[in-house]
């Protein structure tokens, strides 16, 4: 195992961190992906974003499919349990709730295992409404959440050229991948991390 450690510390480059016997941080990347209905009486939440729009998604809770997909990429990166696992959509606890406090819960859990968020990249599919105007709002939004400066928070949103449910109005989706690194001095610290088996 200590050699594995070596090797993935160390790839065989001869780098100054090498040559100082320093091991390199190793970044983990996750993806995360949602869909939610759009129907009529419900607020739109993009992001943690209020959106102007005559409809909403609908959903256990406040139905933010870009939280939720960033929310997964996350879990997906650090090897925790997924979002509906972690946050049931039959417990009650989660009726209505806020999602930025479902990923504040995820993030204080990556944190709690010694890694920390590099970047993010999102896309959100939706026809309607245009969420260009919304873009760096949602874009801040998520970088607040999750402690990382806005440039490294990327939110593009896609139409779907009318072609099935998104493109007709009917559903919202969002693609998000997340890079974590490890923020620890040294490689092996994180070893001893439950979930986080990365040298072996
Ligand atoms: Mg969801």
């Amino acid at each position: 195992m200590a050699n594995r450690k070596s090797e993935i510390g160390n790839p065989g480059h001869d780098t100054a961190a090498s040559r100082a016997g320093r091991k390199l941080a190793v970044p983990r990347v996750g993806v995360g992906y949602d869909i939610h209905r759009l129907v009529d009486g419900r607020p739109l939440i993009l992001g943690g974003v209020k959106i102007d729009s005559p409809r909403g998604l609908l959903g256990h809770s406040d139905a933010d499919v870009v939280l939720h997909a960033v929310t997964d990429a996350l879990c997906g990166a650090a090897g925790l349990p997924d979002i509906g696992e972690l946050f049931p959509d039959n417990d009650p606890r989660y009726k209505d709730a806020d999602s930025r406090t479902l990923l504040a819960d995820v993030v204080q859990r990556v944190r709690a295992a010694g890694y920390a968020a590099a970047n993010i990249d999102v896309i959100v599919h939706a026809e309607r409404p245009k969420l260009s105007p919304y873009k760096r709002a949602i874009a801040e939004s998520i970088a607040g959440l999750v402690g990382l400066p806005p440039e490294l928070v990327s939110v593009k949103a896609k139409t779907n050229e009318g072609l099935g449910p998104i493109g007709q109005g009917e559903a919202m989706a969002c693609t998000a991948v997340v890079m974590i690194v490890d923020f620890r001095p040294a490689l092996d610290a994180a070893v001893s991390c439950p979930g986080f088996p990365i040298a072996d």
